[in-house]
């Protein structure tokens, strides 16, 4: 089969025929349709945080066909429709037995970033990972389910305090904010949407952002207490920079939320004391678990999550692929590989 293979850490992925993988009883061999790209991609390419064994096959964010299950599987058949759920998990250690399958201790693997995904024309998943996906949602829209719809259903609905707020901004308007303005412009919040880009922000008020503002703008905090009295209720972080945490801080009224969605390696920028005084809670919040794979499904399903697609490329053309994301696309980038 055809995969974009990642040889060495800093080089470009290169296009290789390489073997299907083999399947064991309860796996299941799925023919990818489309795939997402995120800067997910872009650390493990360059090196940042998760580091794959090489030769990797990237590719969180797939949706496929199934092509053949293994002979203990009986849940799918040749020719279903289905997206994965990322982590590979043991079931049960305390993580998995609470419902927060993302944090298991046992952690086997995470399909396209610690094992082979889905730059390919197949890929593998355990049976228990994989979904049905809604016949109404298309191959290309379905690939955002692994990552940038969970992720938002997630922070919205487990990691926020969503239920007490009026009140919102997202800090980074690409691919994960603009479903988390959507989710939260369905529950009735007023969104605030925060970005360096132009072209997010004009993205941002097409889905329905009540505002749009420039990032790192000095008088942020003062705005914001304009638009709700005390300040803002939740604030997601989905860029995770020193920029966007000092914005987060400026915004957020006391005892207000922040929700950290976006990774980088930069540091907390509060002291103790502004932490302790006002209140603050700031709660990390890491892709999603299998009941969050449910509920964003339904939500694509019924249109709630309308993902925004700026950019195809084909399988070929990978690279050109990841450095669009890395020059910033105003939307999701999705690679066609079926
Ligand atoms: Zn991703
Ligand atoms: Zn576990």
């Amino acid at each position: 089969m055809r995969a974009a293979v990642l040889a060495e850490v800093g080089k470009p992925l290169s296009i290789k025929n390489v073997p299907v993988p083999e399947i064991a009883n309860d796996e299941v061999l799925v023919e990818t349709k489309f795939c997402g790209i995120c800067g997910t991609d872009l650390h493990i390419v360059e090196g940042k945080g998760y580091v794959p064994k090489l030769p990797h096959i990237l590719g969180h964010e797939p949706s496929g066909v199934v092509a053949k299950v293994g002979s203990s599987v009986k849940t799918l058949k040749p020719g279903d429709r289905v997206v994965p759920y990322l982590f590979i998990t043991c079931g049960t250690c305390w993580y998995c037995r609470n419902g927060r399958d993302s944090m298991c201790a046992n952690l086997k693997g995470i399909i396209g970033v610690l094992v082979n995904g889905a730059f390919a024309q197949y890929f593998k998943a355990p049976a228990r990972n994989l979904f049905l996906l809604p016949e109404n949602v298309p191959f290309d829209v379905g690939a955002l389910m692994a990552d940038a719809v969970i992720t938002s259903v997630h922070a919205v609905y487990d990691r926020s305090n969503v239920k007490s707020a009026t009140s919102a901004a997202v800090i980074g308007a690409g691919g994960v904010g603009q479903i988390i303005i959507q989710l939260l412009k369905d529950l009735g919040v007023r969104v605030i949407a925060v970005s360096r880009s132009e072209s997010k922000l004009a993205v941002a008020k097409s889905i329905g952002a009540d505002e749009a503002w420039k990032a790192g703008e000095p008088n942020i905090g003062a705005r914001s207490r304009e638009f709700a009295p005390d300040g803002i209720d939740v604030v997601f972080d989905c860029v995770g920079s020193d920029e966007s945490m000092k914005d987060s801080l400026a915004m957020v009224k006391r005892c207000g939320r922040i929700v950290m969605v976006g990774e980088e390696d930069a540091r907390f920028p509060a002291d103790s004391t502004e932490i302790a005084q006002h209140e603050l809670e700031i709660v990390g919040s890491r892709n999603g678990s299998r009941s969050n794979m449910q509920m964003g499904l339904q939500l694509l399903s019924l249109g709630v999550i309308k993902p925004v697609i700026s950019d195809v490329f084909e399988l070929e053309d990978v690279n050109k692929a990841l450095d669009r994301v890395r020059r910033g696309a105003s939307g999701r980038v999705v690679l066609k590989v079926g």
